[in-house]
């Protein structure tokens, strides 16, 4: 096997924010699913190029551009304010259903790359303060567990892993009922979701503030009823940040 197919394990992103190195590293984050890339075959994760996990010009397209995350209005509005980092399209949508429905969880660290440059901006912009807390949109727990552990908590840990005052804190989870909203339209989605998400961690770890992460928005049903849980419990949640919006 070469060298270059071990190289996955650990990978690196140098960034000029704040003159501190981001580091993706795949294994600090309890990947054990990191072993099954490595027998997988070695394509790019967004557009299908040979020899490589995740290619340049791939990379380029994700790179968070200066007035990005863009605010959005998706039809379930939260009442904070909803960014996205683009639309759920072209490389960036491959690469997240790369890693939610093809297990490339090598595909996270690029993901939390964009996420992280995102966050920046946002804090760059006094959109969220410090100390905050990230808080994962929910995922069906047995669909987190088919995929090897909940992605956007995985790609939330990576971003935030070199922020000062931010935490991630999986405080959120979805009542076992709620079916997967794949295929369902915005008004079944939002019955479907409402009064199911559950707070799962004591309110005293989620202030003072809170941002809501989640990979995709669409109705922003889900993004509403996490924000709304959070809000009853008494959390100050300032805002949901979305890698995609659909
Ligand atoms: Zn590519």
């Amino acid at each position: 096997m070469k060298d270059s197919r071990l190289s996955v394990i650990r990978v690196e992103y140098p960034t000029r924010t704040r003159g501190a190195q981001f580091r993706a590293d795949v294994t600090a984050h309890r990947d054990t699913a990191h072993v099954l890339d490595l027998v997988l075959p070695l394509e790019c994760g967004g557009c299908g190029a040979p020899s490589t996990r995740w290619c340049a010009a791939c990379a380029r397209q994700l790179t968070v551009k200066p007035d990005e995350p863009h605010l959005i209005t998706p039809r379930a509005d939260p009442g904070v304010p909803v960014l996205s980092l683009g639309r759920y399209a072209g490389v960036r949508r491959e690469a997240i259903v790369a890693v939610k429905e093809h297990g490339r969880a090598d595909l996270i660290a690029p993901l939390a790359l964009a996420l992280h440059a995102g966050l920046e901006r946002l804090l760059m912009w006094g959109v969220v303060g410090t100390p905050l807390v990230v808080v994962p949109a929910p995922t069906r727990r047995s669909a987190a567990r088919r995929r090897g552990g909940d992605p956007v908590t995985r790609m939330a840990r990576a971003a935030t892993a070199d922020l000062c005052d931010v935490d991630v804190i999986q405080g959120l989870r979805l009542r076992a009922m709620v079916r997967d909203s794949v295929g369902l339209s915005g008004a079944d989605r939002q019955r479907n979701i409402a009064g199911r998400v559950k707070i799962t961690k004591p309110i005293e770890a989620l202030a003072p503030h809170v941002l809501v992460v989640d990979d995709i928005v669409t109705t922003g049903a889900t993004a509403s009823e996490s924000v709304r849980v959070l809000q009853i419990a008494g959390a100050h949640v300032v805002g949901v940040l979305a890698i995609a919006n659909a």
